[in-house]
């Protein structure tokens, strides 16, 4: 059979000879591992231009210097990074026995397992490396996996499958593309362990079906990540990474700022460097070779939509770079939203697209209080140079991951987690981190030579005093 699988029956017996293979197998040597994630190392190398032309005609407009980097070399940095190290994650932990079973020759340790077979379901928005980067880790774990790409980019999907069609077995990789129909049988299958990267309503079905086979699942979701721009906030630096980040792959990002909290002394200051920052990065938006358009029509109608709401709730609406929308276009100047109605829909929703909400505030305790009733978001952006205020903000807010004085910065860390937590999602990856969350950490105790509890009158039939000496090791 191809590792390029056609249907969902291909799928249920890949999955079980994937599953029976790792039964058979025992201890996945280091070298299986590193073998494993060379050969994806080596298909993206061979095939990254075919895959970058595939998500340029994806996209429709994505220019591949940043399809490269964002998903092509992302790819590789992950799978490098699991390569170069996994030798070092495998030992096992030794862990200190209890007394007194340490003093008699008993040993314990921590081994990591892999768990068998991973179901790994891909995103459009970075439509390689939301499949890879967990790969990385799921391989470096020793585990077989199976991929399922996003439809909404369907010339990538290809090119994915048959380039692993064509260079795996089925029995360690294998990929079977296609929409909501597969990616629901594919949820419902009885993988080890399933990665789900998407949104956060789909995230609920796929966690609803992977609870059937007690599938334990790592779901990377997403929604509204905030900025706060602290009062001691350098305006125009913080204004210039934002316009930087938010233009980054034309907003289509899960840690993408999203509502961008700004005190109302500065507002004028910051729309003025914010606006002149992102005009300069794009002045243009439609025939923009630099600009990342909004991936499909429906995509665009669903923001236009949202800017739509806002507008007839009243909300000011500012255009970057200040040019005409070109009908038909999916290539959008940014629109800033100033202080849109709680109850509009851009208020509501992750934005993912050209556009952003700006807030106005004048006390910090109350914007910290505004995001703590909502969702825990994937990101959370803090920029200022106060130490009291920069503390407020990291101890009084829970998200995923936090950036200091710039944005999307923490996700790209190899050696430190990446995930969610609440709503935005559960369960880590990216390094050692990744391999954790793949694996079975399995305790394993080796029992002493001897074994005293008779001689010291613990066993039963018990000893008349056998309930006072237990009753004298109660203490504080
Ligand atoms: P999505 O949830 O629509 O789709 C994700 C995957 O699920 C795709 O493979 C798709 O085919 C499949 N799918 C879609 N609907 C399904 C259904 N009803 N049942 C089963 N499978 C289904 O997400 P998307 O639009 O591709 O990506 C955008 C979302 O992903 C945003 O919310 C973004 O924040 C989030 N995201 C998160 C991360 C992260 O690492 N946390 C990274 C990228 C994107």
């Amino acid at each position: 059979m191809s590792a390029n699988l056609q249907s969902v029956q291909q799928l249920g017996d890949v999955l079980a000879a994937q599953r029976g293979a790792f039964n058979q197998e025992g201890a996945v040597s280091a070298d299986t591992r590193k073998r494993r994630i060379q050969a994806v190392i080596d298909l993206l190398v061979d095939n990254h231009q075919a895959l970058t032309e595939a998500m340029e005609a994806d996209f429709g407009q994505r220019h591949q210097g940043y399809g490269l980097m964002n998903d092509v070399l992302g790819s590789l940095g992950s799978l490098k990074h699991a390569r170069d190290h996994l030798e070092t994650w495998l030992p096992r932990e030794p862990r200190s026995v209890f007394s007194p079973y340490d003093q008699l020759g008993a040993e314990a340790w921590v081994q990591y397992q892999p768990k068998g077979s991973v179901g790994i379901m891909g995103t459009w928005n970075a439509p390689m490396f939301t499949l890879f980067s967990p790969l990385a880790s799921v391989f470096a774990a020793g585990n077989r996996a199976v991929l399922k790409p996003s439809e909404i980019t369907p010339h990538t999907a290809e090119v994915l499958a048959a380039s692993i069609g064509d260079r795996f077995d089925p029995l360690e990789l294998a990929v079977i593309t296609g929409g909501v129909e597969i990616g629901q049988a594919f949820a419902s299958q009885p993988f080890d362990h399933l990665v789900f990267t998407g949104s956060t309503p789909v995230g609920r079905d796929i966690m609803r079906r992977a609870a059937e086979n007690l599938v334990p699942v790592t779901l990377e979701l997403g929604g509204k990540s905030p900025v706060i721009v602290g009062p001691s906030a350098d305006i125009a630096e913080a204004a210039r990474r934002l316009a930087v980040a938010k233009g980054t792959n034309g907003g289509q990002i899960c840690i993408c700022p999203d509502t961008l909290f700004v005190p109302v002394e500065q507002r004028d200051a910051f729309i003025e460097a914010f606006t002149a920052s992102y005009s300069a990065l794009y002045p243009a938006a439609s025939g923009n070779a630099d600009m990342v358009a909004v991936v499909n029509d429906r995509h665009m109608r669903r923001i236009d939509d949202c800017l739509a709401d806002a507008q007839e709730q009243g909300a000011e609406i500012i255009r970057c770079p200040d040019v005409e929308v070109v009908t038909g276009s999916r290539q959008r100047p940014l629109s800033i939203v100033v202080n849109p109605p709680l109850n509009s829909r851009i208020m509501q929703e992750e934005i993912f697209g050209p556009a952003l909400v700006l807030l106005t505030y004048s006390k910090l305790e109350q914007v910290v209080d505004e995001i703590n009733q909502g969702p825990r978001p994937l990101a959370l952006y803090y920029f200022g140079a106060d130490q009291r205020e920069q503390d407020y903000v990291l101890n009084h807010t829970l998200s995923g991951g936090v950036t200091i004085n710039d944005a999307l910065m923490h996700a790209a860390m190899e050696d430190a987690p990446f995930g969610g937590v609440g709503a935005s999602g559960m369960g880590h990856y990216h390094g050692r981190d990744g391999f954790v969350e793949f694996s079975h950490a399995r305790t394993v105790f080796k029992g002493a030579p001897v074994d005293p509890r008779g001689e010291w009158g613990m066993l039963p039939p018990y000893h008349d005093q056998f309930a006072a000496v237990m009753k004298s090791q109660i203490t504080r």
